[in-house]
């Protein structure tokens, strides 16, 4: 997929030119930048100095994108959402190309908070969002068309303040897993092993893209086992672009997605496991079942390997927020840390991540009271559980 507003290369420190114009415009209006102003009358040469660094840095900050100070694709577009302001647009459903912007995030908060469910707080226009503000319209008595124009703007600003319900999606999304039952059997697992092809992701001695594969096919062969279903969203020769990758387990219908990362750092002492969920600190929103996955990930990899851990965190990476079901990615080790890299060119050291992943799974849709301690789940005795074998 492609986008209209996007940048050509990623624009860092030391930049100039007409594309970092706009990019401080962009940090200016948000407040972001001190005279960020009188550089739109000479945008030729506009500079990409310390002071739109530190601009930078503090909107990814406040978005939950990787903090790195350079303004890629992720970190362009997501500039271009926030200058919406609810009532500069009449927001509606596209089918192709959904709007995207904070206007919209504030318009389904409004409408969660109220509670109508729109699903997530994502700040995209979908089928969701559009039902539940018809239910909204309806409610209030104006016509009911899906649109948000003035007349509803007028209504949401009139009522907003006054109620405040539930949160239905985060209440949504724990029923479903409580509904699935205490199996694996029948769930379908979207597996997404990250890179690939021409893009080999972090290299150094092990290739990232061919490292994290390899993971997926171990995890799919275990999952397989235990009766579910598990799909690759690539092969060891193609990549695909994380739009893609969410697209595909959004029409696979996917119960949940697992992304496989290994990360790197020029600090060759950088090294752990981390895991990161769909959400928004500034939002304060985020997938209740995500940060549940990926809290049992983190613990089933520390509890049977040595890495160290390094937590999970929300974040609004295009594969967790534009997915429709529950999705961690997980980063296991660092390719530039001697002793992850040794541990991670071990297959055996690759088969305990991959029970740590699949007993993570496991855990997910366990009842409550049948609950074994962390660490402890077999990958036979999850076969027998699920009444595959
Ligand atoms: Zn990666």
């Amino acid at each position: 997929m492609s986008f209209e507003r996007s940048v050509q290369r990623p624009y860092r420190r030391g930049d100039a030119g007409p594309a970092v114009a706009e990019i401080r415009a962009k940090l200016a209006r948000l407040g972001l930048l001190e005279g960020g102003a009188d550089q739109l009358a000479d945008g030729g040469s506009a500079y990409f100095d310390a002071e739109t660094d530190r601009a930078v840095r503090t909107f990814q900050q406040q978005r939950g994108l990787t903090v790195d100070g350079v303004v890629g694709v992720t970190t362009y577009r997501t500039l271009d959402e926030a200058r919406w302001r609810i009532g500069d647009r009449i927001l509606f459903f596209v089918p192709a190309r959904l709007q995207a912007g904070d206007d919209v995030a504030t318009l389904q908060q409004r409408l969660l908070d109220m509670g109508f469910d729109c699903g997530r707080v994502d700040g995209l226009f979908g089928t969701e969002t559009q039902l539940a503000l018809r239910e909204f319209q309806r409610n209030v008595g104006i016509p009911a068309d899906g649109t948000c124009g003035p007349t509803t703007f007028k209504a949401l600003s009139q009522l907003s303040r006054t109620v405040v319900g539930g949160r239905p999606h985060a209440m949504r999304e724990s029923e479903a897993i409580n509904r699935a039952g205490p199996t694996l059997s029948g769930k379908l697992v979207i597996l997404d092993p990250g890179h690939g092809g021409g893009d080999a992701g972090h290299g150094h001695t092990l290739n990232e893209g061919a490292l994290v594969h390899d993971l997926a096919s171990r995890i799919e062969g275990r999952l397989t086992a235990t009766g579910s279903s598990a799909f690759l969203t690539r092969g060891t020769e193609n990549s695909l672009d994380e739009i893609d990758r969410a697209n595909f387990a959004n029409a696979a219908g996917a119960d949940l997605v697992i992304s496989l990362h290994v990360d790197a750092h020029t600090n060759p002492e950088a090294a752990g496991c981390a895991t990161f969920y769909y959400g928004n600190d500034r939002l304060g929103h985020h997938s209740v079942v995500g940060a549940h996955f990926a809290d049992l990930v983190q613990r089933e990899v520390c509890a049977r390997t040595d890495l160290r851990d390094c937590r999970s965190h929300p974040k609004t990476w295009d594969l967790l927020r534009r997915t429709r079901m529950p999705a961690v990615r997980i980063e296991l080790g660092y390719l530039t840390n001697p002793g992850d890299a040794a541990r991670l060119s071990d297959p055996a050291f690759r088969d305990t991540l991959a029970e740590a992943v699949v007993a993570a799974v496991q855990r997910l849709y366990l009842p409550p009271g049948e609950d074994a301690d962390t660490g402890l789940l077999r990958i036979p005795a999850l076969g027998s559980a699920s009444g595959a074998r």
